[in-house]
């Protein structure tokens, strides 16, 4: 039988309409912070729950099989309600969107979504940075459409270069050389920088670590290692199969000397390092090991319209409510700004600790449904 481990059925109620209750009303746009001071900038939107790979680690099979109950299309956010409810972040201090899933590029139409968000101003009238995640498998074909319709950049996942761990990892026969023409169809139409996001599982791949950053290095593609995290119910996650980053540092140190890069900004998710001969740099991502959320600035929005304040939360905000019952952009403006305020998520900081939110099963919602 399928279990439906998304707790669809815990969403909180959001603010009435501005004016109908006394101390309900924000300002309708504007910058806001939440309760940790951490302002509001960057938004990850999953575009669908649906995903043609099942990789072990996020989706898999013995869980997501063929009579699991995905969304149906009506209860999907559409493309056009998805643009109004990204304008409102904006006006709210957003400056940068994801789009990520499931896997995005199986959304029918999202170049028109990307030309849609690519037309957006900040207040200060600045183009927005718009990207995406993908496991690449479509984006050969997709590239030039993608990079037409505004898409500055774009992130892969690729957790392996060996073709036959690759493709046992990805559970749905994938190819190695799928990725890797995507990856070189993106870097041919210009969507750079292109970041390629690596999951280490020890025990699993662990062993690609080194391959992987030999065949990037010196391409200018930035190769991210990202700890395995204890994201949703349904892959047995455990610690013993967590590599820490520090580990992965140290096992290409022997290879070739890292020196530290400064971060971008400080919500950079990602520790930089420059390969010393000019190669090029890495990325890891630490989040078991090193949390990063006291500057986490990011919302999410799930496939059906739900506002989501941490990968972690087990509660969202039913958005796609106050857009289907006829609320003006001042409710729902002032409603995520009430949302912002009240946030004070900092799971990965948390983790293990007695202060830690909720037990696995209440709190856990699957990376395929909230977005990576
Ligand atoms: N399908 C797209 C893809 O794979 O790039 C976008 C969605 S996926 C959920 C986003 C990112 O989350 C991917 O880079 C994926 O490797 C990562 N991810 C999924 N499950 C994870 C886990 N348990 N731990 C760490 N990263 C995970
Ligand atoms: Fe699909 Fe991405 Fe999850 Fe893999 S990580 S199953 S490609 S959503
Ligand atoms: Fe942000 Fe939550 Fe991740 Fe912390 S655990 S960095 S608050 S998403």
């Amino acid at each position: 039988m399928t279990r439906r481990i998304i707790p669809v059925t815990d969403v909180r109620s959001l603010p009435p309409e501005p004016g109908q209750a006394a101390g309900t009303v924000r300002a309708p746009s504007g910058a806001v912070f939440d309760a940790l001071a951490r302002p509001l900038r960057d938004l990850r939107i999953s575009v669908t729950d649906r995903c043609n790979f099942r990789c072990v680690y996020c989706m898999p099979r013995a869980v997501f099989d063929k009579d699991y109950p995905f969304l149906p299309h009506a209860a999907l956010l559409s493309l056009e309600e998805i643009e109004r409810l990204a304008r409102l972040f904006v006006a709210h201090g957003v400056t940068k969107i994801r789009l990520t899933g499931g896997e995005p590029l199986l959304r029918k139409n999202i170049e028109f979504l990307i030309e849609r968000l690519a037309a957006l101003r900040t207040p200060e009238g600045q183009a927005l940075d718009i990207t995406l995640t993908t496991n690449g498998s479509l984006l050969a074909r997709k590239a030039r459409a993608l990079r037409d319709a505004g898409l500055t950049r774009v992130t892969v996942s690729l957790d392996a270069l060996d073709d036959a761990l690759f493709r046992r990892m990805n559970d749905a026969d994938f190819a190695v050389a799928d990725v890797l023409d995507g990856i070189a169809a993106a870097h041919a139409v210009g969507l750079a920088p292109i970041k390629v996001n690596m999951v280490v599982k020890r025990g699993t791949n662990d062993g690609e670590i080194v391959p992987l950053a030999r065949h990037f290095r010196g391409t200018g593609v930035t190769l991210r290692f990202i700890e395995y995290m204890d994201v949703g119910t349904s892959n047995g996650w455990n610690m013993a199969e967590v590599l820490p980053s520090a580990e992965v540092v140290a096992r290409l140190a022997e290879h070739w000397p890292l020196v530290p890069l400064e971060p971008h900004n400080a919500a950079e998710t990602a520790q930089r390092w420059g390969y010393a001969d000019g190669a090029g740099e890495i990325g890891a991502i630490s989040s078991v090991t090193r949390a990063f959320c006291g500057d986490c600035t990011r919302a999410r929005l799930s496939t059906e319209g739900k506002l989501y304040l941490c990968l972690f939360a087990s509660v969202g905000y039913d958005l796609r409510a106050l857009l289907r019952n006829g609320a003006t952009d001042t409710a729902i403006s002032g409603a995520i700004a009430q949302v912002w305020e009240g946030r004070a998520d900092r799971y990965s900081q948390l983790r293990g600790s007695a202060q830690a939110p909720g037990s696995a099963e209440e709190r856990r919602i699957e990376m395929s449904y909230i977005g990576g």
